[in-house]
């Protein structure tokens, strides 16, 4: 059995009209849990709220504000050029944060040790005091600081194959020797950074534009997965962006769906290894919405397979 957070707050939030993140990305992720497949198989959760003081793990008082900040209906307001909230935008974010520290309480508790939130919001671009790339919040971020500081877990890990850099991630993780950072993306690509690690515990991997399965795995398998195996972490957090799909609109690479079935297989058998199977991914990016159904599929399928 898996367990899959999710809440209908998160199909509310709006960026408004032509937005690549919009709430069309939910129901496409949630088409994939009717396949016959998982009947049975699957448990749905409804995400909890997140308090402030969760939000505060990673980022400053002044975004918290910000991000919380009613919205009256029918208006929006534009954190950054493509950052937008709309009314229900403040729930869904704490839900979105929510069903990432519920999914590590019951993954720590041992009774579901693997966890996928279907929820949005995105997150690994926003940085501790700044909302930005469709982000208002890390919700990464937070459930990393969360698993060491509420649950003491000694190592943690921040596995993330979107097809962007999380800058935000790697930049509030920054500094903290009990969490390692790994990353493959595009490069040259939005938010430009990633070319380098900021610091000692984050670990890039670039893909040029154009790269497709084979360049993704070698990349995972020659330099990213050994540093996992070699940091033996007690958690395994993955931000799971499925925008470097070949039928994505917003990047250049050309994976498959079963490389996603590839690298989650790889994950839970390191997760197995190292952390007692504990493994917890969130949805980040994935903007074509049959790449996002294809994807989510092939992600839950490896998720459930001992
Ligand atoms: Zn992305």
């Amino acid at each position: 059995m898996l367990s899959v957070w999710t809440h209908p707050a998160c199909a509310l939030h709006d960026p408004g009209p032509g937005h690549p993140e919009s709430p069309k990305r939910l129901a496409a992720v949630l088409t994939a849990l009717e396949m016959p497949e998982f009947a049975g198989r699957i448990v749905l959760r409804a995400a909890p709220l997140a308090s402030r003081e969760a939000l505060a793990l990673a980022h400053a008082p002044e975004l918290i504000e910000r991000v919380l900040e009613p919205v009256p209906t029918g208006f929006r307001l534009r954190l950054d050029p493509d950052t937008v909230l709309s009314e229900h935008s403040a729930e869904a974010v704490l839900r979105t944060v929510g069903a990432l520290l519920a999914a590590i309480d019951e993954a720590l508790a041992g009774s579901q040790r693997r966890a996928f939130c279907a929820t949005r919001p995105p997150g690994h671009h926003a940085t501790r005091d700044r909302p930005m790339g469709f982000c208002p919040v890390n919700g990464i971020a937070i459930a990393a600081r969360y698993a060491l500081s509420a649950h003491a877990i000694e190592r943690v890990a921040v596995v993330d194959f979107d097809v962007h850099h999380g800058n935000g991630s790697e930049a509030i993780l920054a500094g903290e020797p009990r969490a390692l950072y790994l990353s493959s993306h595009q490069w040259p690509l939005y938010p430009g950074t990633g070319l380098e690690p900021r610091s000692d515990n984050a670990r890039n991997a670039v893909l040029p534009p154009g790269s497709g399965s084979e360049a993704f795995r070698t990349a995972w398998r020659e330099l990213l997965l050994p540093e996992l195996d070699a940091f033996a972490p007690g958690l395994i957090l993955v931000s799971a962006g499925f925008d470097a799909h070949r039928l994505d609109p917003l990047a250049d690479l050309r994976l498959e769906a079963d490389d996603y079935f590839w690298i989650t297989r790889e994950l839970c058998a390191l997760a197995v290894r190292h952390a007692e199977g504990r493994l917890v991914s969130t949805l980040e990016g994935g903007y074509s919405l049959s790449a996002l159904t294809e994807c989510t599929r092939a992600h839950l399928r490896a998720m459930l397979m001992d």
